[in-house]
């Protein structure tokens, strides 16, 4: 069976052939394999070297100090920790996010609530920003920490976490940005935007699953408490042997991703325009997000008349996702473009394109042409 063209890079990439190999490096015998932490032999040398020239290569991407990183499983853990552990041992805590945060963040500010913290759930705008001005008129006396996310995973929407990070530093608030979906397609400058807290994932940017990081800002040190004891690594923020053949996969992804960066944001611009124009014969789509603050791989349509789930069904070719989660017998519509204000029926009628570094021209104009020709049979037979 042929393999549907993948349209789903915001779900995850495939590894970048030149990292897979680098990895491969670190695993056997005649490789580095040895443990990170042992300080008694060239072993545990060889391989404390990996991990710290990876450090460099990940804090690289984000203008950080290599000391300003700690390993994680992924961005699901670096929310955690980054929010769990900034709320910890504080007296009568309230903490300021959105509601179309990932579920990372918001179940873990759920969890929060539940155990008496005070959360502020902020609705952004109709095209998915959160304003500086939103998040000022949230903060309270007892304010700890607010929790945003750089680029949303539906809608591909960017919020300007700059102008939010220098309004919080005034005023004494943490700021922790998940910066899943950006890394690697946008600039991102954590000491720039006055960021103290800085979520990264390795597999949304062409590395290996299983492995992320979080940004913890030193000078003055950001204090987190750590999630998971255990020997004290990671500064003691973080604990358990370090993987090292992740590691130096998600360094070398995001060296690439430095590589890459310009030359890929305008590959993308241009696929994403021909996207756009292979489906622009068709009436009534409407964009979900925002068509001017975004990154250019993410594609989120509504269809008007045409239900995702159908859709879907009709374009068995293509690997794209609908944000809805079957609860129970129901479909749930996106709690984020419900978050942004859509209307249930418009929320149940968004599907999510997204690509990247191995798509092709061929692929999109096959994908535009597969969405004209099932959009229009599905509404001839209504
Ligand atoms: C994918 C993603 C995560 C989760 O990252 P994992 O590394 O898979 O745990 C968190 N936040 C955002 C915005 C994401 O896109």
């Amino acid at each position: 069976m042929k393999k549907p063209v993948y349209l789903d890079y915001a779900a995850t990439t495939p590894v970048d052939p030149v990292v897979a190999d680098e990895m491969c490096k670190y695993l056997t015998l005649d490789g580095v394999f040895g443990n990170p932490a042992s300080r008694t032999h060239a072993y545990g040398w060889q391989a404390e070297a990996a991990v710290e020239g990876a450090r460099r290569q990940v804090a690289n991407l984000i203008h950080a100090d290599p000391r300003e990183i700690v390993w994680t499983s992924g961005a699901t853990e670096s929310d955690n920790l980054a929010i769990k552990g900034a709320v910890a041992g504080r007296d009568n805590p309230h903490i300021v996010t959105s509601l179309i945060e990932h579920k990372a963040v918001l179940d873990t500010c759920k969890w929060l609530e539940r155990q008496g913290v005070s959360v502020t759930w902020l609705a952004p705008e109709r095209d998915g920003r959160i304003l500086p001005g939103q998040v000022e008129s949230a903060l309270r006396d007892n304010t700890v920490l607010v929790s945003l996310m750089m680029v949303n995973n539906e809608l591909g929407c960017q919020t300007d976490i700059a102008a939010i990070g220098a309004m919080l530093r005034e005023r004494g608030v943490l700021f922790h940005v998940d910066a899943a979906q950006a890394a690697g397609k946008t600039e991102v400058d954590a000491t720039l935007a006055k960021v103290d807290l800085l979520s990264l994932s390795a597999h949304k940017v062409y590395g290996p699953k299983g492995i992320g990081a979080l940004y913890v800002r030193r000078s003055p040190d950001v204090r987190i408490e750590s999630q998971i004891h255990g020997g004290g690594h990671e500064r003691g923020m973080r604990s358990g042997t370090l993987p090292t053949h992740q590691i130096v996969g998600m360094g070398k992804a995001f060296e690439l991703a430095i590589e890459h960066l310009e030359q890929e944001c305008e590959m993308l611009e241009s696929m994403r325009s021909r996207f756009l124009a292979g489906v622009n014969n068709l009436d009534g789509v409407t964009l979900n997000g925002s068509d001017q603050y975004r990154v250019p791989g993410i594609v989120n349509l509504s269809f008007a008349g045409v239900d995702a789930e159908s859709l879907m069904l009709g374009l068995r070719n293509l690997a794209v996702s609908s944000g809805s989660a079957c609860a129970s017998a129901t479909i749930e519509p996106s709690f984020v473009l419900r978050g942004i204000g859509l209307e249930d029926e418009q929320a149940h009628r968004a599907l999510r394109f997204s690509f990247g570094r191995f798509s092709t021209g061929e692929e999109i104009d096959y994908a535009a042409t597969q969405i004209v020709d099932v959009v229009t049979r599905l509404r001839s037979v209504r």
